[in-house]
């Protein structure tokens, strides 16, 4: 009855003078969905119980050491870092289900890719200012995306925020827009690191997989941005592919369909 990685169910039917009819259903399907669901949650409630736990550790240590200022700056400083990073997961955790519920409402926006590709630069340039001037655009005359102008901003968000993170300091990230053939903008983002060894890259786009855990916690990472991305693309109707090359570096590739001439 195939490998154990599938799941049936058996169901026994006696009938009159002996005979049985034995019925055979393949759950493989159901049963994987189930079990993504029970691990995202439990994924989801251990990423929100450690910087929780560690914010009521420094509550009751504060409680302790009430008149030390230096203490107290040390600590709320500490608790502060915690907050953001609870808040960083339950904003991707919220965009996550958004675009879900939206996985079945076409996008409309007619984008300009490239305008917002600089925007996205700007706005990642505010936060990280030491790699700003490696993120080089080069983006030829393009027709417009069809799109969802805020998802495609958090996808550009979270692949060129990627390579500036993972990306080794003063290297250059860069981001490449041209048309395709088949009415598609390619999108690519290239960086220069240690790049990503073969057999991660088809687990990249899971929830909560990451290729080193404390690298990402110390990047501000929350283990979800890929897996915003490969939804995003989903809704688009688009193609994503990530390639490395260990000792080189990573590049992030997305096809997203050109808006119809007339929009
Ligand atoms: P995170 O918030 O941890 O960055 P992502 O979902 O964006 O989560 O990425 C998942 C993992 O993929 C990261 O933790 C990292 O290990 C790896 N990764 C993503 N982008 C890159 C990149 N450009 N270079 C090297 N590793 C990367």
């Amino acid at each position: 009855l195939g490998s154990r990685d599938q799941h049936w169910e058996m169901r026994v039917r006696s009938l009159p003078g002996g005979q049985r009819i034995v019925h055979l259903s393949d759950r493989t399907g159901s049963h994987a969905a189930d079990r993504i669901r029970v691990d995202f949650v439990a994924n989801a409630s251990h990423e929100l119980r450690t910087p929780l736990a560690s914010i009521l550790g420094f509550i009751e240590t504060l409680e302790d050491a009430a008149d030390d200022p230096e203490t107290h700056a040390r600590f709320l400083n500490v608790m502060g870092t915690e907050a953001r990073r609870m808040q960083r997961l339950i904003d991707d955790l919220m965009s996550l289900s958004r675009i879900e519920a939206e996985k079945y409402r076409a996008p409309d926006d007619s984008v300009d890719l490239a305008a917002l590709a600089r925007e996205v630069r700007d706005e990642l340039a505010a936060v990280a200012p030491e790699r700003a001037s490696d993120v080089v655009i080069d983006a030829a005359a393009l027709p417009p995306v069809r799109g969802d102008k805020v998802q495609l901003s958090q996808l550009l968000h979270n692949i060129v925020g990627n390579a500036m993170k993972y990306g080794r300091a003063g290297t250059p990230v860069a981001v490449t827009l041209k048309a395709s053939g088949d009415s598609m903008i390619r999108l690519s983002v290239a960086d220069e690191s240690e790049g990503i060894a073969p057999e991660h890259l088809p687990r990249l786009t899971e929830r909560f997989y990451r290729v080193d855990s404390s690298r990402s916690r110390a990047a501000g990472g929350t283990g979800l941005g890929l897996a915003i991305v490969k939804h995003i693309v989903e809704r688009h109707r688009g193609r994503l592919d990530i390639g490395s090359v260990v000792g080189k570096g990573t590049t992030v590739t997305i096809f997203l369909p050109a808006a119809p001439a007339s929009q």
